[in-house]
């Protein structure tokens, strides 16, 4: 059961498991008119059982568990975007720490050995630039969607120490795919840059370029995430390439193979820049490495490549 299932992780999460033979149900807010873009950009259309569920209901909530009665449940669902969060600070905390709890309480009623993945992030970890984040890493979180990826955090620990049950949290660093919607900064790069390259007047106007991130691939992201619940003890792992790159990097590599020259054709606003903002993360996936035999192998260059790929495609349709 993958709970936010036409999510770009839960999309994949979905190709990624029917290649593994399981049966898989997905949830939406609304299963009736969810927009499948992304499931049928994997061509899954059909493929997945669609479920409404209200995650920030616990009768909802418990009502599909108990009719779906899944092996395994990978919550992804919620709002996560950080820049949203300031805006939309409530809706972040209740579908991101109440349905985690919703989730957690209707496993430890339900009484079956259910195997339960919760979207954690690296955003709890807030700054880290003297040394890399590991599972031991005390969070910061600078933010209402840190703040509650940080909770919910503590409340599936809880429940594996309390209650025993398999659950455990992936603090997965960014990671960017085609199917990311386009509100999110690296989208909105690659996707003026191609914009651009296409013969499009504009300039890309952005905040803050100095920050520092770990980027990874979305879809091996997901083998992870599958990983963690296949281990005779359930842990919570930091999922991440180890590679810190600035904004910079990340603009001037996308319009640098586009073949432009990003100083051209990008501007700054103030306007852009959210409340708080993290300077610069790093990552330790060294646990994950040795303990789950995972490793991200698709580093930055690749990744915008696949981007502008992608891009190139949508803008051709
Ligand atoms: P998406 O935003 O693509 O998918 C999340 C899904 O959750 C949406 O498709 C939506 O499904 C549902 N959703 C959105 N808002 C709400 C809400 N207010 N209440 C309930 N459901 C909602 O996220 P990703 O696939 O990128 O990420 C998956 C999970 O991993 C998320 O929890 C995210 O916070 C976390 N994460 C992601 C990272 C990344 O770099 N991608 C990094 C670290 C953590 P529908 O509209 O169908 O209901």
């Amino acid at each position: 059961m993958i709970c936010g299932v036409n999510g770009q992780d839960g999309a994949y999460l979905a190709a990624f498991l029917l290649g593994k033979g399981y049966a898989v149900v997905g949830t939406s807010r609304d299963a009736a008119n969810i927009n499948t873009s992304n499931l049928d950009r994997l061509g899954l259309r059909g493929k997945v059982r669609l479920e409404s569920m209200d995650i920030t209901s616990a009768a909802n909530v418990l009502d599909i568990i108990t009719r779906v009665a899944p092996d395994e449940i990978y919550n992804l669902a919620g709002q996560s975007s950080v820049a949203k969060s300031f805006t939309q600070p409530v809706e972040t905390i209740e579908s991101v720490v109440t349905g985690t709890l919703n989730i957690l309480e209707c496993i430890r009623i339900a009484g079956r050995p259910i195997r339960f993945y919760n979207a954690g992030s690296s955003e709890s970890f807030g700054d880290n630039a003297s040394t890399p984040a590991d599972e031991n890493t005390p969070f910061s979180p600078k933010s209402p969607y840190a703040a509650a990826k940080a909770a919910a955090f503590w409340l599936v620990a809880s429940y594996r120490q309390s209650f025993g049950i398999y659950c455990c949290s992936g603090l997965l660093f960014n990671h960017e795919s085609i199917l990311r919607p386009q509100d999110f900064v690296t989208q909105k790069i690659v996707a003026a840059a191609v914009r651009i390259v296409m013969g499009g007047k504009e300039k890309l106007v952005l905040g803050n370029m100095d920050i520092q991130r770990d980027w990874g691939w979305a879809p091996e992201y997901i083998e992870a995430m599958w990983l963690m619940l296949q281990q005779e003890r359930a842990a919570d792992y930091v999922i991440a390439t180890g590679q810190t790159h600035s904004l910079t990097d990340f603009v001037a590599e996308s319009f640098g193979q586009c073949g432009l020259e990003w100083r051209d054709h990008v501007e700054f606003s103030t306007a852009h820049r959210r409340p708080t903002d993290i300077a610069v993360v790093k990552a330790n996936p060294s646990l994950a490495k040795n303990q789950l035999g995972w490793q991200a192998q698709i580093q930055l260059t690749e990744i915008i490549h696949k981007l502008i790929d992608g891009a190139r495609a949508v803008h051709r349709r």
